[in-house]
C-alpha cells in the first residue's frame, strides 16, 4: 500500500466527474486544491520520561458549505499526501448526503498499540491543543477515525473546553453520551454500510434473508455492520483483522464475547483464512472495511462475491475498480456506503448546538431517511446517465460543491 495511491485515486475520481458534469478548467481548479492544510509538531513526554516527536495533521479540504468535518486517525502510516486525499473524499461524502459540511481529516503519524492511556492522552491533548486555532463547532468538527474513538474525543472536546473557558461539547463529534454524544453513534457507520449492503442487494434482485457476507476488518465499522447485518437476517460468514480472518463461527456475537475474553478472533471450532482468502470467498456481499487500497489489480481478479459495499475509505485502486466493473460486480462506493458515520455525527452536532438530545428510534429513523434519499439519487443518476455507482456518487457530490462555488462567487 502506498499512500501517494490514496490522493492520485482521489485525484482520478474527481477528475472524472469534473469532465462527466462538464465543469470548467476553472472549476476543476478551485476542486482540486484543499482549502487549508496544517502540519504540527506534537512532543510527547514518554512516562519514561523520555520525550518524542510525532507528526500531526489538518486538512480542512472544503468550507464552501459549511464547517469542515473529518475523522482523526492515529496511524503510523498517515502522510500529508494521504490526510488530503481522505478529506477531499470527506467533502463529496457530506456533499452526496446533503449535509451542510464542507469535508477534514486529520491524524498524528503514530502506532496507538505503543501508548500507554496516559501517554495517549498527553498526545491527543498536546495535538487538539497545535490544532485548535482552526478547530471549533463553527470552524471544523473532528470525529473518531482509525486508532482513535470516543476517550480520544473526550479529551480533545475538555482541552478545548479548557481553552475556551466553557464547555463546548460540539467541537466533536463521536463523544460518550454523557458529554454530549449521540445515542447511534458508536454503530452508526456499521449500521450505514448494512442499510448499503440491504438496499444493494435489493437493487440486485437479490433477497438479503440469507444472503452471505464476508468483511475485512473487524475494527469499529467492519463489528457494527456484522452486528446490523445479522439483526437484518444476512448471515456473516467470515471476518478479518490485521492478523488474519476466520470462517465458521456460530454467531458475530459469540466471536465477539471470545475477542473481548481473548483479544483475538480465533474462537475455537473457526477455521482460520488468510486476508486474500476471505476477499476471495464465494460470497454475495464483500465488505472491506481496514484500510485504503485492500482491492487492488492483484486482488480484485479473484473476487467471486456479486456485490463490493466499501465500509473502509478508498479501499478499491482505480486498477482494481476497473476489473470489478469488467466484471459486473456492482461496488457501493465509500461516500456512499460508509456516510453513516458523519450523518449522526452531523445529529449529534445538531443536538450539541440545541441542548436537546434524541431518542435512539429518532437516529435510526432519521439515518435511514438520509442514506436512503442518496441511494435513490446515486441509483437514478446512475441509471440516467449510465455510469457506475461511484460515479454517480462523485458526480452527485462534487456537482453540489461546484454550485455551491458557483453561487457564493470569487472573493475579492
Ligand atoms: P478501527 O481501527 O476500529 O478498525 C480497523 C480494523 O481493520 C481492525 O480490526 C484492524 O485489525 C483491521 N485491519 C487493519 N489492517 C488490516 C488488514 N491489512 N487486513 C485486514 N484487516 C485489517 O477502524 P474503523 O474506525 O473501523 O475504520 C475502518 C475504515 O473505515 C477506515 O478506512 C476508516 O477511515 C473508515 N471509516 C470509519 C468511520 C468510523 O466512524 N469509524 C467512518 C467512515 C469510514
Amino acid at each position: 500500500m502506498t499512500t501517494e495511491s490514496a490522493l492520485d485515486t482521489a485525484l482520478s475520481q474527481l477528475r472524472r466527474a469534473v469532465e462527466q458534469l462538464q465543469l470548467s478548467e476553472n472549476e476543476w481548479q478551485t476542486l482540486s486544491t484543499p482549502r487549508r492544510v496544517l502540519e504540527v509538531a506534537v512532543p510527547l513526554r514518554r512516562d519514561n520520561d523520555h520525550v518524542e516527536m510525532y507528526k500531526g495533521f489538518r486538512v480542512q479540504y472544503s468550507t464552501t458549505r459549511g464547517p469542515s468535518k473529518g475523522g482523526v486517525r492515529f496511524h503510523p502510516d498517515i502522510d500529508m499526501d494521504e490526510t488530503i486525499a481522505l478529506a477531499m473524499l470527506m467533502t463529496w461524502k457530506c456533499a452526496l448526503t446533503n449535509l451542510p459540511y464542507g469535508g477534514a481529516k486529520g491524524g498524528i503519524a503514530v502506532d496507538p498499540s505503543t501508548l500507554s492511556l496516559t501517554e495517549n492522552e498527553r498526545l491527543t491533548r498536546r495535538y487538539t491543543s497545535e490544532i485548535l486555532p482552526i478547530i471549533g463547532p463553527e470552524r471544523d468538527i473532528p470525529a473518531p477515525d482509525v486508532g482513535t474513538d470516543e476517550k480520544n474525543m473526550a479529551w480533545m472536546m475538555d482541552t478545548y473546553s479548557v481553552n475556551a473557558g466553557f464547555s463546548v461539547p460540539g467541537v466533536v463529534t463521536g463523544k460518550p453520551i454523557v458529554l454530549g454524544g449521540s445515542l447511534g453513534r458508536t454503530s452508526a457507520t456499521g449500521d450505514g454500510v448494512a442499510i448499503s449492503t440491504r438496499e444493494a442487494l435489493i437493487a440486485r434482485d437479490i433477497n438479503p434473508i440469507g444472503a452471505t457476507v464476508a468483511i475485512q476488518g473487524f475494527g469499529k465499522v467492519g463489528y457494527w455492520a456484522a452486528v446490523a447485518l445479522e439483526n437484518m437476517g444476512l448471515r456473516v460468514v467470515a471476518v478479518s483483522d490485521v492478523r488474519g480472518g476466520v470462517t465458521g463461527f456460530s454467531s458475530i456475537h459469540d466471536l465477539w464475547s471470545h475477542f473481548l475474553a481473548e483479544g483475538n478472533i480465533n474462537a475455537p471450532g473457526t477455521d482460520r483464512l488468510t486476508n486474500e482468502e476471505l476477499l476471495h470467498l464465494d460470497v454475495d456481499v464483500l465488505i472491506p472495511a481496514a484500510l485504503a487500497d485492500s482491492i487492488t489489480e492483484k486482488t480484485a481478479v479473484g473476487i467471486k462475491a456479486k456485490i463490493v459495499v466499501e465500509g473502509a475509505n478508498a479501499p478499491t485502486t482505480p486498477e482494481g475498480d476497473a476489473i470489478l466493473n469488467d466484471k459486473g460486480i456492482l461496488v457501493v462506493p465509500d461516500i456512499l456506503a460508509n456516510s453513516g458515520g458523519v450523518i449522526v455525527s452531523y445529529f449529534e452536532w445538531v443536538q450539541d448546538k440545541q441542548n436537546y438530545f434524541w431518542n435512539a428510534g429518532e437516529v435510526r429513523e432519521n439515518l435511514n431517511a438520509i442514506m436512503m434519499k442518496a441511494f435513490k439519487e446515486v441509483e437514478t443518476t446512475s441509471n440516467e446517465s449510465r455510469v457506475t455507482w461511484r460515479e454517480a456518487s462523485h458526480m452527485i457530490g462534487v456537482g453540489r460543491v461546484a454550485e455551491a462555488h458557483r453561487l457564493r462567487g470569487l472573493y475579492p
